[in-house]
């Protein structure tokens, strides 16, 4: 990796969401608003926030669409989880009926020669 690359990477550490509000809401000192404006000409993806950000009429608002934004996001990740954790109950739902099936079939074959000898 050279030089180079390594300075983009410094260059691009990217804004913070709630600097990015105050930025739109202008908040910011002018030293704070031309570090963000700096930024976000250079990262796509901050580019992107911002214009979604100021795609948002009433400003005030924002904080609570985050929040419904993350909450679905946290809704869908829980959701995944539940499906995997359901798989992995009936795997060891599974797993334990064999082992007791196992368990009743062996005794039944001790028992079984046990009374014949
Ligand atoms: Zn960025």
């Amino acid at each position: 990796m050279n030089d180079n690359f390594r300075d983009i990477f410094v260059e691009t550490s990217c804004v913070s969401q709630q600097e990015l509000l105050d930025y739109l809401q202008g908040r910011l000192s002018d030293a704070d608003r031309h570090r963000v404006e700096m930024h976000v000409a250079d990262c796509p993806f901050c580019s992107d926030a911002l214009e979604g950000l100021s795609a948002i009429p009433e400003k005030e608002k924002i904080p609570a669409v985050i929040r419904q934004m993350k909450w679905k996001v946290l809704q869908n990740l829980r959701r995944k989880n539940r499906r995997k954790r359901s798989k992995e109950f009936y795997t060891s739902l599974a797993v334990t009926t064999l082992i007791i099936l196992f368990i009743v079939l062996a005794c039944f074959f001790a028992y079984h020669f046990m009374v014949r000898r």
